[in-house]
């Protein structure tokens, strides 16, 4: 391998997430609501946990499978997880620029692939490549890095003439897996925060937010919250 190894983390970081800009921040502080958030200024509102338990629950048992040496599900399902990750990513950039939830689906729905999504979504969206915003937050290398496993995995799984075969993922393999999974944490927090919350804090002067699915619905709030 082309690059040091890497030592997985035990699990994935917890971030909490201001409930009124989106930003995001992994300062054990901030879970207090009395901490203002950077960004908006607030202090209230809820600090929910990112990523979000069913995520956290994945990441757990990805890791959990490298412990016992089953190499091949580790990149399966870590695969997986990074791409759900960047769904959700684009979802909240779209939900911060005032994209309603049927119009976020339909896009999604309509650009299912992960080179286009990466390739022509984001950039549509953002205004800047994506090896280029992960270059600017200190992740150069991994845009390389995440299209060569996706290749590996495509062709393991796959069986397809166009495709080389790959008979196995091994070791070294699973290890990148989780290499990525823990830069993909930092690095579409990073994200997040350039392109999610900077948006929203402008916004939310203007008109009432579309809640992105970290945020919650509505309906999630307890009742007799009041608007200060
Ligand atoms: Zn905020």
């Amino acid at each position: 391998m082309d690059h040091p190894a890497h030592m997985p983390a035990a699990a994935a970081p917890v971030f909490r997430e201001c409930s009124e800009c989106g930003y995001l921040s992994s300062e054990p502080a901030f879970a207090d609501t009395a901490t203002a958030c950077p960004l908006c200024h607030r202090t209230d509102g809820e600090r929910r946990a990112f990523p979000p338990d069913r995520q956290r629950r994945l990441d757990e048992r990805i890791r959990a499978y490298h412990v016992q040496g089953e190499w091949e599900i580790v990149v399966i399902l870590g695969a997986a997880l990074l791409e759900a990750l960047l769904e959700d990513i684009l979802d909240r950039i779209m939900a911060a620029h005032g994209a309603d939830i049927a119009v976020r689906g339909t896009v999604l729905d309509n650009v299912r692939a992960i080179g286009t999504r990466i390739g022509r979504l984001f950039p549509q969206l953002t205004g800047t490549e994506f090896e280029d915003a992960a270059d600017k937050l200190g992740y150069r290398d991994f845009p390389k890095r995440w299209r060569e496993l996706r290749s590996q995995r495509n062709a393991f799984i796959h069986d397809t003439p166009y495709r080389d075969i790959q008979e196995g993922l091994d070791k070294d393999i699973a290890a990148e897996t989780l290499a990525l999974l823990d830069q993909a944490y930092e690095l579409f927090v990073s994200l997040n925060n350039e392109f999610v919350a900077d948006a929203l804090k402008g916004r939310k002067r203007k008109s009432d937010l579309t809640p992105t699915p970290h945020m919650g619905a509505a309906d999630e709030d307890p009742p007799g919250t009041v608007a200060p």
